[in-house]
């Protein structure tokens, strides 16, 4: 590569900015992004990229060779009304970019745009997956159902990260984020009068006594250096102070970092059900859907990263795993790659508020860098 990426990141690091607060004023949640996946096609297509189009997703790849990496960056929005106050905060009631989707799209654009700038020095093909539906859509396995793998060898991509100082690029080797499922269901019981309890299967206490074992769940049946979390979130039964309901439903979500205590805990759930039930004469109903594995990070792409992040004097460290889930995790099934982060955390400017809180906001001085990382891992990948 006969070009610095940072400082040509950083010559249109203004650009990146721009990009991201006009994505930050028109947020689109998942699969509806429509004007933002228009405005990403009409640069790439400028700069020279062949475009596929999966719904509002885009395939765009430049340069040939035997080689291929993939950069991806998710571009949904989500349902929350922002409460900042800056100039470009959100001009749609109740949608909010409130995870920095809106700088890894505006991050992605400008790496796309230095590598076209310099796509003769490029010894292999790169190609950018700008995907929609990060946000409990799963839109990653669309996109690789539209064919975003086909030939691909690596796959990065990058989360702007509240855990983390400002500037810093957290990489991680291993488990980084964890796996996801819900689970819903109810306890079925026989109903009737609040005062002649013994004529009734009153499914209220079963229910207390699910919640309970549900707990023990995590604190008895998984190995204590193991990690795992099953969390009822919603009970719901009953109506008057003197009926006992007919049946109680309830909700919840699990978490997990390898399949096999995934596994673990939806067995014990059924179990758990399944007896409890039994011995108070009771019938249940479960369901469970696991939406997300984990996201575990190869360990030699994350020697690369380092070893390419150490190269370009771009500050990196380890970055803690954390419960939250991503759907980059299905890309990584398929293709060795990294999902790294980019500290935005910053005391000063007041950029402290978790992802997904109504005054979450990202510190935009340093996107320019997630842009040179990116730039440096397709040609350092590709050399
Ligand atoms: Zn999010
Ligand atoms: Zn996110």
């Amino acid at each position: 590569m006969n070009f610095d990426p940072v400082s040509e990141a950083k010559r249109i690091e203004g650009e990146i900015i721009a990009w991201r607060r006009d994505f930050h004023m028109h947020p689109e949640l998942g699969y509806e992004e429509e004007r933002t996946s228009r405005i990403v096609e009409e640069h790439l297509r400028e700069w020279g990229y062949s475009i596929k189009r999966v719904g509002t997703g885009i395939i765009a790849d430049i340069g040939r060779g035997e080689k291929t990496i993939a950069l991806r960056a998710d571009m949904d929005a989500l349902p929350i009304q922002e409460e900042n106050d800056a100039p470009y905060k959100s001009k749609i009631p109740g949608k909010m970019h409130a995870c920095g989707h809106d700088a890894h799209t505006a991050m992605l654009l400008g790496a796309a745009k230095i590598i076209a700038e310099h796509k003769d020095e490029l010894n292999g093909r790169v190609r950018l997956i700008f995907q929609p539906a990060e946000e409990g859509g799963n839109g990653a396995v669309k996109m690789i159902e539209g064919g975003a793998l086909e030939g691909v060898n690596a796959i990065f991509g990058f989360h702007v990260w509240m855990d983390l100082p400002s500037g810093i690029i957290g990489i991680r080797e291993g488990p980084f984020l964890a796996g996801a499922g819900i689970f819903g269901g109810e306890i079925i019981g026989k109903g009737g009068h609040g005062a002649s309890p013994h004529e009734t299967v009153d499914p209220i206490p079963i229910a207390a006594e699910t919640v309970l074992a549900f707990q023990t769940i995590v604190s008895r049946n998984v190995p204590p250096i193991e990690t795992g979390v099953v969390s009822v979130t919603s009970v719901h039964g009953g109506r008057a102070f003197n009926v006992i309901p007919e049946e109680v439903e309830f909700r919840g979500t699990f978490r997990f970092f390898k399949p096999e205590i995934g596994g673990l805990i939806q067995r014990r759930m059924r179990e758990i059900l399944e007896g409890l039930t039994k011995a108070h004469g009771a019938k249940y109903e479960l369901n469970i859907e696991e939406l997300t594995p984990p996201t575990i990070n190869s360990k030699e792409m994350a020697d690369f990263a380092r070893k390419v992040a150490g190269k370009y004097g771009l500050k990196y460290g380890e970055v803690q795993p954390t419960m939250g889930a991503e759907d980059f995790t299905f890309y990584l099934q398929k293709v060795p790659g990294a999902f790294l982060a980019l500290g935005i955390r910053n005391e000063e400017k007041e950029i402290i508020y978790p992802h997904h809180h109504p005054r979450f906001n990202v510190d935009e001085d340093v996107l320019y860098l997630g842009t040179a990382m990116e730039v440096a891992l397709a040609f350092e990948f590709l050399r």
